[in-house]
């Protein structure tokens, strides 16, 4: 069995002792004879799961007892729209800070709900940086402050959170999630999408201060209302399954190595790993502020384009597959998640070396 290195930005790369699991449970899960694929949400078998699951997250992210943890679907996408739905019904103000593609849709999702405003934005910089906010434009009357803290696409993280005061702070943080510790009550709502770090495609978290919860438009469709999911521990309808189960034990694989501060530590140690050979090589570069690179997307370019298509194409036949830059930027991304081993990137960056060499 031939496993490929797979620096996808998602879905991504699970660990391996996890799909193990999976393979071992796919036919009999704990003695009932089912699949989890195949089981009642509503039976005995999985309550102890969806169950687990939450209370686990809540365990290893540290979500303080006035949260609640939904797990939902449709995405983080999704959650673009029931944001605004669920907390801009105070004042019908938010302000956005537009760091990339995902930050700039969701502030067009939300601009069809209310007064939203952009009150920083990067994209003159190509996004290559996190814009700088200045307070003077952020209204004190919003509902809530949303930023996308870790820009997949582009390679970029909010290392400070901006001090949005009494205003409730609302975070994507679809691609650095459960990647290190995080105080949870520095923020009204965090979400995202499970593909990246957490679980397969399917499933969306989002973990909500219970106050603010409640609001909803009477208009809103049921399935947006976070207070209805968080009512019904997100079983008001099927929930992913499957994907709660994959998540579940993802957890469990985080605690066996020592939870979120050892996760930091080998992330960290896996980014420098690559930014310390960007920075010393001649061919390649990394086109982002430096104080706001991502520990978890990095990107990178040569001078030409076909040399860039040249070492996708020849690191994939190498078993270093999914280094091709998001259409929109184009260049390299080497997204390292969680469950890229150490070793991925030291021979990442050993074929890379190799190339600049030959080429
Ligand atoms: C991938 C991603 C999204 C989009 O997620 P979907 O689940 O495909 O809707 C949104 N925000 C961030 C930061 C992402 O990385």
């Amino acid at each position: 069995m031939a496993r490929v290195y797979n620096f996808s930005a998602g879905p991504s790369m699970l660990p391996e002792s996890v799909l193990h699991q999976a393979a071992e449970e796919m036919l009999d899960y704990n003695g009932t004879g089912q699949s989890v694929m195949e089981m009642s949400h509503r039976s005995k078998a999985y309550e102890p799961i969806i169950y687990g699951a939450n209370d686990l997250f809540r365990k290893v992210l540290n979500v303080p007892d006035n949260y609640k943890i939904i797990f939902c679907q449709g995405g983080a996408s999704t959650q673009f729209a029931a944001i605004p739905l669920n907390f801009m019904n105070g004042s019908g103000k938010a302000d956005y800070v537009l760091s990339g593609q995902f930050s700039t849709k969701a502030y067009k999702e939300a601009c069809k709900f209310g007064d939203v405003k952009a009150v920083a934005s990067s994209k003159e910089q190509n996004f290559s940086c996190i814009p700088e906010i200045d307070k003077s434009e952020c209204r004190a009357d919003a509902d809530y402050f949303y930023i996308c803290e870790n820009n997949t696409i582009y390679g970029t993280k909010f290392w400070n959170l901006p001090d949005t005061g009494n205003v409730p702070l609302i975070s994507d943080v679809s691609s650095c999630f459960l990647s290190e510790p995080m105080d949870v009550s520095k923020y009204g709502v965090i979400y995202g999408g499970a593909q990246k770090n957490v679980a397969p495609a399917g499933l969306t978290v989002v973990i909500a201060r219970e106050d603010l919860l409640g609001n909803v438009r009477e208009n809103a469709p049921v399935m947006l209302d976070y207070k209805t999911l968080a009512d019904n521990d997100s079983m008001y309808n099927t929930p992913p399954c499957w994907s709660i189960y994959m998540c579940k034990l993802v957890l469990e694989w985080i605690e066996s190595i020592g939870g979120l501060e050892a996760m930091k530590a080998r992330n960290q140690k896996k980014c420098s790993i690559l930014y310390d050979f960007l920075d010393n090589s001649k061919m390649f570069n990394n086109p982002v502020k430096k104080s706001d690179r991502s520990m978890m997307n990095v990107t990178f370019v040569t001078e030409s384009d076909e040399l860039n298509a040249k070492f996708v194409a020849d690191a994939a036949a190498a078993g270093f597959v999914n280094l091709k830059g998001h259409r929109s930027v184009g260049g390299m991304r080497a997204s390292i998640y969680n469950a890229m081993p150490i070793e991925g990137v030291e021979k990442l960056v050993d074929f890379m070396g190799e190339f600049e060499k030959n080429n």
